[in-house]
């Protein structure tokens, strides 16, 4: 058993901006940690650097504390589940299973004794003598996930492991990974691409932007407070507001998205926004703490908006308004209506700042 570490690390192929660009992430035993990112972020690159199928052109991987450098991928002790679960189709299950077992030398009862432990853990006695091609994705996905437990590994490396199961099965099937990964004790890495299984699932989310881990912590840590502007706009759904404006020192310290579109800086972020007055800063705002309600029910310093769309998410309304040049998304009350001239008013105890830019780093986080 034992941790994962990447310090360092880079990666480039040819023709493409590196691939993995100065990669530092710190696993320790026994941890799961959820890894997400936008489509070409590094995800997978980083998965396949730990386990050996790509070599880093610069950096470090240490498994339990040694040094990779020189190991084969086969003498790491790592499996990896991808997506579209390596399976032979022709074989059965057992066989699939058993496979690796025997190419590393294990003897029949040997092997026997191991799948039973996993087929048990699994709930997959019932399909041993049944071939791989005839599986539903969702039992293709536990065999794939018993061949890499069979091998006893010290670290699980899943790519996108649920992305193929019909969504009605995919949170249990998370859940049941988790149960898995907690009875073996294994250290784990998820990547996925969707942030809300990155949050549900992980002991700690990393989020993956450009080739580079920008932030890594407890779920609730990087929903509450993003370091980055990417951070906050990427996780969390519905998606963080993020308006740009200016820090003006009007009577008090001000944010302005436009003429119209003003408000007090609030005393959780005055100090260090003072430093930014004059300066271009983003506001980042949840939608549930955005409330869009009929004109003159929103209180001081609401902002008048028109509604331009309304959807409903099961537990709510949510209006995307247009205000004095600004795109906002808030909770809607029942009586708004498309295109009703509505009062938008936010908790401001709750509002975050960022410097400009894709990546401007947080100056200010709203109160949780
Ligand atoms: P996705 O979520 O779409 O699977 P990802 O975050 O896993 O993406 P990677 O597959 O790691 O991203 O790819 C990162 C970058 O490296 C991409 O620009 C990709 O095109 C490039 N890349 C990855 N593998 C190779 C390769 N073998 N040859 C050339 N470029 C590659």
């Amino acid at each position: 058993m034992g941790g994962i570490s990447l310090i360092n690390v880079r990666k480039s192929f040819a023709g493409t901006p590196a691939a993995l660009d100065g990669v530092c992430l710190d696993v320790p035993e026994c941890e799961y940690l959820t890894l997400v990112g936008p489509s070409g972020c590094g995800k997978t690159s980083l998965l396949r650097v730990i386990a050996g199928l790509e070599t880093p052109d610069s950096g470090e991987v240490l498994l339990g504390g040694k040094e990779m450098r020189t190991v084969p991928a086969n003498e790491r002790g790592v499996a990896m589940v991808f997506q579209a679960a390596a399976l032979y189709p022709h074989l059965s299950v057992r066989d699939n299973m058993a496979f690796p077992l025997k190419l590393a030398g294990m003897g029949a009862s040997a092997i026997e004794e191991r799948l039973r432990q996993v087929v048990l853990t699994l709930g997959i006695e019932g399909l041993l003598e049944r071939t791989t091609g005839g599986l539903s994705g969702g039992e293709r996905q536990r065999v794939a996930l018993g061949k890499a437990m069979a091998i006893e590994p010290r670290c699980l490396l899943l790519d996108e492991p649920l992305a193929s199961l019909d969504p009605s099965l995919r949170e249990a099937a998370g859940a049941e990974l988790r149960r898995i990964q907690r009875r073996l004790g294994v250290t784990a890495i998820h990547v996925t691409h969707d942030h809300a299984e990155a949050l549900a699932l992980g002991d700690r989310v990393g989020v993956m932007h450009a080739g580079r881990v920008v932030q890594v912590g407890r779920p609730r840590e990087v929903y509450e407070r993003p370091v980055n502007r990417f951070v906050a706009g990427f996780v969390g759904t519905p998606r963080m507001n993020l308006i740009e404006g200016e820090i003006v020192r009007n009577g008090g310290l001000c944010f302005r998205a436009s003429e119209r579109c003003m408000l007090e800086v609030p005393p959780h972020a005055a100090v260090r926004l003072g430093e930014h007055a004059g300066r271009r800063v983003t506001l980042g705002v949840r939608c549930g703490d955005v409330r869009v309600s009929g004109k003159g029910h929103a209180g001081d310093g609401a902002w008048e908006g028109v509604v331009e769309d309304l959807r409903w998410t099961g537990d709510g309304v949510i209006a995307t308004c247009a205000a004095g040049g600004v795109r906002i998304e808030g909770r809607a009350g029942e009586q708004v209506a498309p295109g009703d001239r509505v009062s938008i008013g936010m908790d401001l105890a709750r509002v975050h700042f960022f410097e400009m830019g894709a990546e401007g780093r947080a100056i200010a986080h709203g109160v949780a």
